[in-house]
């Protein structure tokens, strides 16, 4: 029997005030020397405000602030100044870049790395993985790793979660709800493929996907009751990827979807919408594809103000048609609903309309 090698956090601390448990947990850490990456104005004001204080007189912190808009000449520096600094661990306080950011330098220094999200936007906050045009990026350029490590601590504070804009958390919603065929492609892919399938790992991140769609009056009405159920969703899904060892469980065709559209929008200069929006309305059209209940995963979507057509992502249809073509080229070795070919333009335009994503 092969071996299943997994890293998952140590220590996750969710809820209102979390993060007053911080000096407790660098201390079982045994960390000296923290390395703060946070992003600016709000996110900088957070972590001055609630961060700082707590650790200031406890160990030996140092803090840089980011523009949120990562890219790899980015994280190159910061871990070319961090080289001979000797941190004993990252700390990323902020958004999706910003922990993308501290999860890269982290594994790339082979120091732990903590996580404290202040939006609960998709489930990067937990997950062994950075985001797919950072990724991209990487890759390209040759020189170093794209694979990085799960958090070893995660501490979202519910509290400050809250106060995000509603539609990142609504994003993380449509980033849970994905997860229904995430999983069924991974089971395709299974059975179509004899690729290795996790049941635990496939069963925790449709847990994921239950959780928030059983919770929908709650996080439609936002606050930190909302905050708290998305959260608790995106770490659960996180930790799948860590006990598979891969995205598999959290991430098919439906976000090799979001990743085409990605792509489109720095080829043809247009504005993409979120990770999570993106994602929802993927899930949609691949639940369609999977014969699947898609208006179910819709209805989902709706119910909570979710974007579900071209209109509400703000995306051209030709877009979401060229990205619905190309999407089986993202990733050619993780097969999906997809297939090795793809599905031509003028299905993917019917998949569309069907769904009533375009018009
Ligand atoms: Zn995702």
């Amino acid at each position: 029997m092969p071996i299943d090698e997994m890293e998952i956090p140590r220590y996750v601390v969710m809820g209102e005030n979390a993060t007053s448990y911080l000096p407790k947990i660098v201390k079982k850490l045994n960390l000296k020397k923290v390395l703060i990456i946070t992003g600016k104005k709000n996110t900088k004001r957070i972590t001055e405000k609630k961060v700082v204080p707590l650790l200031t007189n406890e160990i030996n912190i140092e803090v840089i602030s980011i523009d949120s808009k990562i890219d790899f000449h980015t994280v190159k520096e910061i871990f070319e100044n961090c080289q001979e600094k000797r941190y004993d661990a990252i700390l990323a306080a902020g958004g999706g870049g910003v922990i993308d950011c501290g999860k890269i330098t982290a594994s790339w220094l082979d120091i732990p790395f903590i996580s404290y999200p202040t939006a609960a936007s998709h489930d990067g906050i937990s997950s062994p993985s950075i985001s797919f045009l950072l990724r991209e990026e990487i890759k390209r350029y040759g020189k170093f790793s794209n694979i990085v490590k799960s958090p070893i601590a995660i501490i979202a504070d519910t509290e400050v979660i809250s106060q995000a804009p509603k539609r990142l958390l609504i994003s993380g919603f449509g980033d849970m709800i994905a997860k229904y065929t995430a999983v069924r492609d991974w089971k395709l892919a299974h059975k179509l493929r004899n690729e290795p399938f996790s049941e635990y790992a496939a069963s925790m991140a449709l847990m994921s996907a239950k959780v928030v769609r059983n919770n929908i009056p709650i996080i439609r009405h936002g606050g930190e009751k909302a905050a708290r159920v998305i959260t608790k969703a995106l770490i659960g899904s996180g930790v799948s990827m860590a006990i598979a060892g891969s995205s598999r469980p959290a991430s098919g065709a439906e976000h090799m979807f979001s990743h085409a559209l990605d792509l489109l929008s720095e080829k043809y200069n247009f504005k993409r919408a979120l990770h999570g929006e993106q994602c929802g309305v993927g899930s949609i059209v691949t639940a369609y594809l999977h014969g699947m209940n898609w208006r179910k995963i819709r209805n989902a979507l709706r119910a909570v103000g979710a974007p579900t057509t071209s209109k509400e992502l703000g995306i051209a249809d030709e877009y979401l048609i060229e990205a619905l073509h190309i999407a089986h080229t993202i990733r050619p070795e993780r097969y999906t609903i997809l297939g090795d070919k793809g599905i031509s333009r003028e299905a993917a335009e019917e998949a569309l309309r069907v769904t009533g994503i375009i018009k």
